[in-house]
């Protein structure tokens, strides 16, 4: 583990207090209150302790979007009380269960068979369900991550309803890059707005990122996935 250093720590500190700072004036100017929003720091690529100056700072949840890096990470940091890690990658259904093993939200949940692969009865800790949003892709590029077909969306979250050990939250999408991301959103939110007709307590929306979080809270964004202007662009094991 590498050490952070003092000016780092600042420096990471004044970073999360601008960032926490925008997404609270954006809200306002939707009309919303801040403390609808949570900020996840996104720490890909980012050492452990990164993670734990954050928890310092007393950032509770965190994401990490490749299953190898985020396991290592999660059992390395076992000894923070009270940390959430939230799963914001592709995920193949081969290792949904040990995503779930660690994640307390996975955000790209984008179809049916991960659905059933992530399904589990808690016999013991029946309230311990883990928590889903339904990865939208927003392109017209399949091969982007996510749902491509509106009504396919209703599917996943039917499916999500049915599952035992999970619990749908929402809807989660990233923003396509070369258009503006507030008509992007827009779409994201009237997509939620029809999850909801079927599943109504599913109101939380995962969107944003340290290029587009204020167009998010905009269009309703609840879960805020936020890396580089949160950690800097600080090298692997620099
Ligand atoms: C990396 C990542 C983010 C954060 O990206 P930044 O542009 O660094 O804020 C958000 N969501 C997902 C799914 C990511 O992979």
């Amino acid at each position: 583990m590498t050490n952070f250093t003092e000016s780092e720590r600042i420096g990471l500190a004044q970073r999360l207090a601008e960032v926490t700072e925008r997404a609270a004036v954006a809200a306002r100017a939707a009309g919303r209150s801040p403390d609808e929003l949570l900020i996840i720091p996104v720490t890909k690529f980012q050492p452990e302790s990164l993670t734990r100056a954050l928890y310092d700072l007393g950032v509770r949840d965190f994401a990490e979007n490749r299953h190898q890096d985020a396991r290592v990470k999660a059992s390395a940091c076992e000894d923070l009380a009270g940390i959430v890690w939230h799963f914001v990658g592709q995920l193949q259904s081969k290792k949904a269960r040990q995503v779930r093993a660690y994640s307390r939200v996975i955000h790209s949940v984008d179809r049916v068979s991960l659905v059933e692969a992530l399904a589990f009865e808690h016999p013991l800790e029946p309230e311990l369900a883990t928590g889903c949003f339904i990865q939208v892709n927003l392109t017209v590029d399949a091969d982007r991550g996510g749902v491509a077909d509106t009504e396919d969306v209703q599917g996943v979250a039917e499916a999500i309803l049915a599952a035992p050990g999970l619990e749908l939250l929402g809807v989660m999408a990233v923003a396509p890059l070369g258009e503006e991301p507030r008509p992007a959103f827009a779409r994201l939110r009237a997509i939620s707005d029809r999850v909801r007709l079927v599943a109504p307590s599913a109101t939380m929306i995962s969107a944003g990122m340290t290029n587009d979080f204020e167009e998010a809270i905009l269009e309703g964004a609840t879960h805020l996935r936020i890396g580089s202007a949160i950690t800097g662009n600080r090298q692997p094991n620099g």
